[in-house]
């Protein structure tokens, strides 16, 4: 149901596109090819979509605190878990060992598994109940055959925030490459390379109000990597295929107004992130995932005692409220399993399963808070009569 009526609360999935976003990249989506020629190209037309991406690349790498010449344009954050992951393995092929978090994006999860079908070790080191991981637990599993460490930023289903700048110390201290996977970090929090030694980093324009389909791997100069795609060079050398244009360039403009909209942006998703916890804590049965004061300034992901997740999502979807299950990256895809995550953090399968995410924006208004929170309250109310399993 796509109305006046209908509030979306699922900015942690994917997040509305700006219009200053859309504006940039406009030019090249037309049929101006004065403007939009291959950007490999020779000719002005090819020059210009060049000049296009290389503004982009700047504004993003502002955005990181990165230099220009350190990020390369991918499809998206999949693509870039994916690129550093395999690309730090595959560039240490006598290193057989790698560390990942126990609630790592299946961007990350899934290319360890690969490598652990290759032949590699995989060493997952787990969380506390609160979703953070352990930083001693993280040093002691790292070797001198470790061919990588990979710990996501902060968390796409509980907004844990992990201490990022602690693990890349251990990691730089011993010469281990680490990838971190920023997606839902980035535009949400300072994320600055220059002071947090990590040596690849996963971006993705469309959860911070950029196009999907176009993301960013930074690389630290220095940093061996192999490339996972082959073809013409381009980025070079590190990702082969004509670029995005389009998608880049609003890719840039979204970096450069979560650059300078950072901290008023964090403050109103803050604001209203607290009211709904407080709001949806109230009813009884319903707690709060995830450490309380380190998460992102968006999450809030709440277990319903009594309620399955999916016909809580339905029911809010029903009254106009648009909320994700479990990790709506996963969900709808990968058919019903309980979550990885809330395992890792002790919860049990039945726990799991009644887990749902509300991820507020920068044009969610106050109001839009006050109706979830009556929405919410009648749907639990509502389900639970229903279920056979609920009494209270
Ligand atoms: N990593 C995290 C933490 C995410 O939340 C997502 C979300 O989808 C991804 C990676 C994948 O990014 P993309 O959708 O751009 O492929």
């Amino acid at each position: 149901m796509l109305g006046n009526d209908f509030v979306y609360l699922d900015h942690a999935a994917t997040t509305p596109l700006d219009e200053r976003a859309l504006e940039a990249m406009l030019p090249y989506l037309g049929g101006d090819m004065t403007l939009r020629g291959n950007p490999s190209s020779l000719h002005a037309s090819g020059a210009s979509a060049r000049e296009a991406i290389e503004e982009a690349r700047a504004r993003v790498a502002r955005l990181i605190g990165a230099e220009p010449e350190e990020v390369v344009f991918t499809s998206g954050g999949t693509e870039s878990d994916n690129m550093g992951v395999l690309g730090l393995a595959a560039a240490s092929p006598e290193k057989r060992h790698i560390v990942v978090s126990s609630i790592e994006h299946p961007a990350v999860r899934n290319a360890a598994s690969y490598l652990e079908a290759q032949g590699y070790e995989v060493t997952k080191v787990g969380v506390s109940s609160d979703g953070i991981v352990d930083p001693s637990g993280f040093a002691e599993a790292l070797r001198p055959e470790t061919a990588l460490a990979a710990v996501m930023w902060a968390n796409n289903e509980v907004g844990a925030v992990q201490p990022i700048e602690e693990l890349a110390e251990v990691c730089r201290e011993q010469d281990i490459p680490f990838h971190v996977d920023a997606v839902q970090a980035a535009g949400r929090l300072p994320v600055d390379v220059s002071r947090v030694p990590v040596s690849t980093l996963a971006l993705s324009s469309h959860k911070f109000y950029g196009p999907q389909g176009i993301g960013a791997l930074y690389a630290r100069r220095g940093v061996r990597l192999n490339p996972i795609l082959f073809g013409g060079g381009q980025e070079r050398g590190l990702r082969s295929g004509t670029q995005n244009v389009a998608g880049i360039a609003g890719f840039g403009a979204a970096a450069s107004l979560a650059t300078d909209e950072l901290s008023e942006r964090s403050l109103h998703d803050e604001t209203l992130r607290d009211a709904l916890i407080s709001g949806a804590t109230a009813i009884p049965g319903v707690r709060l995932n995830g450490h309380p004061a380190k998460r992102l300034s968006n999450n809030v992901h709440l277990s319903v005692e009594g309620v399955e997740a999916e016909s809580l999502v339905l029911y809010l979807d029903a009254l106009g409220y648009a909320v994700g299950s479990g990790s709506a990256c996963a969900s709808g895809t990968a058919g019903h399993k309980a979550s990885p995550v809330l395992l890792a953090m002790g919860q049990g399968e039945r726990e799991a399963f009644s887990a749902v995410r509300v991820t507020v924006g920068k044009d969610t208004k106050s109001a839009d808070v006050d109706g979830f929170i009556d929405a919410f309250n009648s749907a639990v109310t509502r389900l639970r009569e229903l279920s056979p399993l609920y009494s209270n």
